[in-house]
């Protein structure tokens, strides 16, 4: 065994893409003892100031910080994070309301930010002897036959080529080597955008503090909504999402200023009204992708984990935290296959699809849910519901919220068990409804008799 072990133990190993899920996966694999290069297209960011042109913040759950844990990173990292226990309903008009995520273990997210967690990944990652990150080169083709990548240095314009025993693409959600898969004969995949854009906005360190700390601010408005998460030094980063079709109607300061203080009044103080004008207008909505493969591996030795495997709208909180789960189970699958790639990477495929597909289905949902049903009492009503019947029967009734964000079930069956839990609570109605008309109708009955 020792030896088998010995054989295995130093697999040569390529990842693409230096984002949060290629770091981590860096760090994983480097506790496995394989030697690892990783290729990163943009400069060091640790030795940069911009920022990678996307959410400032994250909100990090349970998935995430168990592969943080697996790493030993876990710590530090929520050290630095903030507790988010609920969400902080800002409504037109009137009172903020606060909505605990967990009734029942007052369990949270946590708002970290991006830049700070690549970076701690990064060193993490760099610590490892067997560990090499070689930033600004870019991944440019592929060859499945041959296991080979091209790479362009962007700096001096070299191309190299490299090969490995697994080639890991953590490139995002415009993945390169997605695209060389989807070159591929019968290679399933459907990528989809939402009519909505976002753009961020800050609340600086100044006036934070009369934001309540501790929660995550939405603001919703049915059909658009603005949410804040907050920072370590007291800033709130601030997105609105909105149609396209509404970021272009505002053509001009004045409009600008008065949608804002007809539609987040409280907020248009927060931000500040230059600033606001300031951003709105030097800044493009992004867009938001939802891509789903039928398949993550190709050949014996590639793999896509993170965006590059499935991209989805940010809605649930589980971009990044189910990208760390695609580390943690690529390093089980590994365990489970005595280090062969081809066949752990042919067990991600076929392990991860249901679920992955339905966490791009759930972080959908949850846009209805965060824009417009937070704000009904049939909501307020069934998350009381939920938070009741989890503390009774704790075994049996765990809210969808809870299983996708607290716990490590599988993401489908988290979707199971909610269309599950809405068949009980119906027919459970249905029961109540027709006691009800029965009790009732006796009565008149019996009234009617004695008559
Ligand atoms: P990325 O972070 O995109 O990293 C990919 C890396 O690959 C980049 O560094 C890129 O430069 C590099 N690269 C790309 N092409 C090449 C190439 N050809 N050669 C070499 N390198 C290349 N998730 C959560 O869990 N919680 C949240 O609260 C949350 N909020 C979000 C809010 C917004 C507005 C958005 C847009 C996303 C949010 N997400 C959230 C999702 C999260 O950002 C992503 O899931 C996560 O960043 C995916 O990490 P990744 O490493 O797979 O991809």
């Amino acid at each position: 065994v020792r030896e088998e072990n010995a054989k295995f133990s130093r697999l040569n190993v390529i990842i693409i893409g230096g984002g949060l899920v290629g770091s981590l996966c860096a760090c994983v694999f480097a506790k496995r003892g394989y030697k690892v290069t990783l290729y990163e297209k943009r400069p060091d960011p640790r030795k940069t100031t911009a920022c990678n042109g996307r959410s400032i913040n994250l909100a990090l759950s349970h998935r995430g910080r168990k592969t943080l844990r697996l790493v030993g990173l876990e710590l530090s990292i929520m050290e630095s994070s903030i507790a988010m226990k609920g969400r902080m309903i800002h409504p037109v008009a009137g009172e903020t309301s606060s909505i605990p995520y967990d009734l029942v273990n007052n369990q949270c997210i946590y708002s970290v930010g991006r830049n700070f967690l690549n970076q701690i990944l990064l060193n993490a990652a760099e610590k490892h002897e067997g560990v090499t990150l070689v930033f600004k080169h870019k991944l440019s083709d592929v060859n499945f036959e041959e296991n080979t990548l091209k790479l362009i240095n962007q700096e001096t314009k070299e191309i190299i080529t490299e090969t490995a025993d697994l080639i890991i693409g953590a490139d995002g959600a415009f993945s390169c080597l997605r695209g060389f898969m989807q070159k591929r004969f019968l290679y399933d995949l459907t990528q989809s955008y939402i009519e909505h854009g976002y753009m961020e906005l800050r609340v600086p360190a100044s006036r934070g503090h009369k934001l309540r700390n501790n929660h995550l601010h939405i603001w919703p408005r049915g059909t658009f909504m603005m949410i804040a998460l907050p920072n370590q030094d007291s800033s709130w980063t601030v997105t609105l999402f909105m149609p396209f079709k509404q970021f272009k109607s505002i053509t001009d300061p004045e409009k600008l200023l008065n949608f804002f203080s007809n539609t987040f009044t409280d907020a248009l103080e927060l931000i500040g009204k230059e600033e606001l004008v300031q951003t709105f207008f030097t800044s493009n909505p992004a867009p938001l992708i939802t891509v789903k493969c039928g398949q993550y591996h190709m050949g014996d030795r590639f793999l896509i984990i993170g965006d590059a495997a499935h991209a989805m709208v940010p809605f649930y909180g589980q971009g990044m935290n189910a990208g760390f789960e695609d580390c943690t189970i690529l390093n089980n699958l590994l365990n489970e296959h005595k280090d062969n790639v081809k066949a752990s990477i042919e067990a991600f495929s076929e392990q991860r699809r249901q679920d992955v597909h339905a966490v791009c289905d759930l972080a959908l949902y949850n846009y209805k849910e965060m824009r417009d049903l937070v704000t009904t009492r049939s909501f307020k009503f069934r998350k009381t519901l939920d938070g009741v019947l989890s503390k009774w029967l704790p075994e049996i009734w765990t809210p969808l919220y809870n299983s996708v964000s607290f716990s490590h079930m599988e993401y489908h069956k988290c979707l199971e068990n909610k269309l599950w839990q809405d068949k009980v609570l119906k027919r459970i109605f249905q029961m109540i409804s027709t006691i009800l008309i029965l009790v009732f109708a006796t009565i008149i009955y019996v009234f009617l008799s004695v008559k």
